[in-house]
């Protein structure tokens, strides 16, 4: 085998195996994967990511799927619909109390023992090799990143410092809260 497909491959069988221990925890608290992703992408996403389109496109789902992963975590009690203002049939998808409950139990949290056992220098180093690839790949597929807001083109830092909502979204022409600006956006470029 050529030298840079040894190299490739003992990134992706890591990665591989990396992925099936996490997810071999993920039927806890009566949720299944898709479910635990679901719960986790609202956590994260801002007001115009929190929809099940954006979902589907997240997750590179089906309509249906995601359809039956909202229908479940919905009669759960984890996630709430509300419709989605000054927008007719379009709907809010939202975390529920018991929601943001169970993510403090998130099996994924497992990983994170592993990784405070790695020195600083190291997880520095992975998390920037893995945010490339994640990169390189979501380009080379044509997939959205789902980046941070504060790392957009259209985000503009401190546009109106003396707002609440201090920061601009120069695509949406609106005002972004601190928090806001740490979120994930399904427009993010
Ligand atoms: S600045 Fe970019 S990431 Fe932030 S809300 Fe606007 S489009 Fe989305």
């Amino acid at each position: 085998m050529a030298k840079d497909k040894i190299e490739n491959a003992s990134i992706a069988w890591p990665l591989e195996r990396l992925t099936r221990l996490m997810r071999s925890g993920e039927h806890e608290g009566g949720l299944n994967p898709a479910q635990w992703e679901a719960l986790r992408y609202l956590s994260r996403a801002n007001r115009f990511s929190n929809s099940p389109i954006a979902l589907t496109r997240f997750l590179g789902s089906t309509k249906g799927t995601i359809s039956q992963t909202i229908k479940a975590l919905e009669r759960k009690g984890f996630i709430a619909k509300s419709p989605r203002q000054d927008e007719g049939r379009s709907i809010c998808l939202a975390l529920t109390e018991k929601g943001i409950e169970i993510l403090k139990y998130d099996p994924l949290a497992e990983l994170s023992k592993s990784l405070d056992d790695l020195g600083g220098k190291t997880r520095r180093r992975l998390a920037k090799g893995l945010a490339d690839l994640l990169e390189t790949d979501l380009k080379r597929r044509e997939q959205p990143s789902f980046g941070i807001c504060s790392s957009c083109r259209h985000f503009r830092e401190k546009a109106h410092e003396d707002r609440a909502d201090p920061h601009s979204c120069m695509l949406f022409d609106v005002g972004l809260s601190q928090a806001e600006s740490l979120q994930i956006c399904v427009e993010h470029g």
